[in-house]
């Protein structure tokens, strides 16, 4: 569902905040998390916000998640050793603080407390 107020990501790809971008195309764009939680830490986001979290988008639209998944392991592999975590959360008691669907890329060594694990 969309929202009235854009999302923060929204106004990211809008370029009405600045991000520190490392991907993007028609549909999906990547940027640094600003409070990085591995030594890299990327948000793949779908440009539309019309999906709250992952199951959502997963319903909704499967090869726009294919295409996220794709998405982070090039990035793993450009900016990191290729092995990487991918974090959805889902829900406030989850841990998500921004309700339009991203995934959380962590790569370089992981240490336990990366995200809450
Ligand atoms: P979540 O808590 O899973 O909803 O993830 C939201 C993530 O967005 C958090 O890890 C934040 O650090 C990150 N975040 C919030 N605002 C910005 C921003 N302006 N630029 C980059 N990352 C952000």
């Amino acid at each position: 569902m969309t929202s009235a107020t854009p999302s923060i990501f929204t106004r990211i790809v809008a370029r009405e905040i600045p991000a520190e971008i490392v991907f993007e195309n028609e549909r999906i764009i990547a940027f640094k998390d600003i409070a990085p939680q591995a030594p890299v830490h990327v948000l793949v986001v779908p440009k539309t916000e019309a999906y709250e979290n992952v199951a959502q988008l997963a319903a909704g639209d499967p090869a726009l998640l294919a295409e996220v998944v794709a998405v982070a392991q090039q990035l793993a592999s450009e900016h990191s050793t290729g092995e990487f975590r991918l974090v959805f959360n889902s829900g406030p008691s989850a841990g998500q603080t921004v309700f339009h669907v991203h995934a959380h890329v962590l790569s370089g060594p992981i240490t336990e407390g990366s995200l809450g694990f």
